[in-house]
């Protein structure tokens, strides 16, 4: 399949990979907005928010302690964080390919741009 993220599930795209499990693959982003910037994907390629089903929520819910857990183990969950999904192209989606953005790191401003 034609998607950026599927290949770097393969490994067929290489990625500074961080965590993984059956259903999620966690890696830094390329162009890092913060200090620490990942990427939540899941395996499974859902292309937005949009297609996401009711049987999915707990694959969600996955996704966000996948991301609380890193956020502790990177030291900054007491400090703060933000987790943030991007749907379509107007709140600026460019892979679509579902994916949490974890960042953090320095203190971020609202609202976003
Ligand atoms: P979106 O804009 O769709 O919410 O987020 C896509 C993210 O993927 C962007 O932050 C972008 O920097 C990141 N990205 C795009 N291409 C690559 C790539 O080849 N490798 C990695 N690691 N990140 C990518
Ligand atoms: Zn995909």
């Amino acid at each position: 399949m034609d998607c950026l993220f599927c290949q770097i599930c393969q490994g067929t795209v290489p990625a500074a990979v961080s965590y993984q499990d059956d259903a999620v693959l966690v890696f830094d982003d390329i162009h890092p907005q913060a200090p620490i910037h990942k990427l939540i994907i899941t395996k499974r390629h859902i292309a937005t928010l949009n297609d996401l089903q009711e049987a999915d929520t707990a694959l969600v819910g996955h996704m966000l302690q996948v991301a609380q857990r890193l956020a502790k183990q990177l030291q900054i969950a007491e400090q703060g964080y933000r987790v943030l999904m991007n749907c379509n192209a107007q709140a600026g989606q460019t892979v679509f390919h579902i994916h949490m953005h974890l960042l953090g790191g320095r203190a971020l401003g609202w609202p976003p741009g």
